[in-house]
Order: structure tokens, then sequence, then C-alpha cells
């Protein structure tokens, strides 16, 4: 768990860095946008209740779009741990992300729909929503970042993500993010279909053969290429 957890607080590192935010860590893009990980958290905390269908005036019969729910998911994730490297080493992290990667929710998302589901929306939602309220109080010192952690992981426990599966989803959307910089900015016109299937749904079948960063890259490198 230790080398999965340093290996993602890495490639987290790398994946801002080569965004070119050499300055990440100060809050202010190459282009001095302001960076803002908890907004980023929140907005994509939406998107995640987004894939559930909460709407009272719409898609009412309407239910769950679990795999959509994970990658944002897995989009928060990338968020959170910029946030937390802010802060603290990779070695403090490991301690705090192997501790609160225990936490356990009291509520399940239902990952099929049923008619009672709608009636218990509201606490179907709650980790998901503390976590989205946790990121608006503005505060930063190490307790509540800690917080933020515990909070990451019951939600994910509530969506029924382990840890590994945390690990192997986000594996493959730093490496296809990785990928998808270094083209765009060779050529600036970097295709997202290939092949009538969005680059998203081809590295998902590569991760399902391997875990190795280069290998990913490799693979898709080659399904790349037979593009052209
Ligand atoms: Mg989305
Ligand atoms: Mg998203």
């Amino acid at each position: 768990m230790e080398r999965k957890i340093i290996e993602m607080l890495e490639l987290q590192t790398w994946l801002n860095i080569k965004t070119s935010w050499e300055n990440w860590k100060l809050g202010v893009t190459n282009k001095w946008k302001i960076i803002n990980w908890r907004r980023c958290i929140y907005m994509e905390l939406a998107e995640a209740i987004d894939s559930v269908s909460w709407k009272h005036w719409k898609n009412i019969e309407w239910g769950i779009d679990y795999e959509n729910f994970k990658v944002e998911l897995i989009d928060i994730w990338h968020f959170l741990m910029s946030e937390l490297l802010r802060t603290f080493t990779i070695d403090e992290l490991v301690i705090l992300i192997t501790k609160y990667s225990e936490s356990k929710s009291e509520v399940k998302l239902p990952l099929e729909w049923s008619k009672s589901d709608n009636a218990n929306l509201d606490d179907i939602i709650e980790p998901y929503e503390h976590l989205m309220a946790l990121t608006l109080i503005k505060i930063d010192d190490k307790d509540y970042l800690e917080n933020l952690i515990e909070s990451f992981f019951i939600c994910l426990d509530s969506a029924s993500v382990s840890f590994d599966d945390l690990y192997q989803l986000y594996i493959g959307k730093n490496v296809l993010n990785k990928f998808r910089q270094d083209h765009w900015y060779k050529e600036w016109n970097y295709i997202k279909i290939w092949n009538w299937e969005e680059d998203n749904v081809v590295m998902q079948r590569i991760i399902e053969k391997t875990l190795w960063f280069k290998e990913i890259y490799e693979w898709l490198e080659e399904n790349y290429s037979k593009l052209k």
C-alpha cells in the first residue's frame, strides 16, 4: 500500500509540473491564474452528484451512472492530493492516507437504483455533501486537512471503491492525462476519439492488462500511432 500511495503522490506532483504550473504549490499557474484545489473538489463533487437522479423535476425514472460516478471520484482524488501536497510531505501523507483508507461509511451508494432509493436520496448523497461542505470552510490547518482525507475515504467506501480500485483508476487516468498533455504540446490537435471509441475507454481496456505506467503509455502510443 505504501508503494502505491507514494507512486500516486509522485505522479500527481509530476502531472502538476508537466501541466506547466511550476509554482502550483503557491496557488498560481504560469499564466497567473489562481489555483483553488478545494473549489476543484466541490465542483467535481457536484459532477458526481449529477451522476444520480437527484432532480425532482426530470428523469424521474432514471437512476445512477455508476461508471461516471467513479470517474468523478478519481477526479476529486487528483485535486485532493494536490491540496494535501501543499502542506504535507510525502512521508506524512503515507501515514495519514494509510490510516484513513480504512474509514467506513454508514450509508452505501446503490450501484443499481430502485424506486425506494429515491426516497433516501438525502441520506445517500450525505457523504458527498459533507465533503463538499468541508471544502467550503476557510480553514487551512493540518487537522482540517486530515478531516478532508477522512471524509474522502468515507465517500469512497460509500461508493464501494476500494483503495486498490482507487489506485487502478487513478493510474489509468493519470497516464492518459500525461499522454494527452504530451500530444497537445507536440501537435495541438490531439485526437480524442480513437476509431469511434473515446481514449478513456481504450485506456480502461489497457489497465485490465497492465498497471505499469510505462507499459500503459506504450500501449497508448501504439494504438494512437495506428490512427494516422
Ligand atoms: Mg464529468
Ligand atoms: Mg469530472
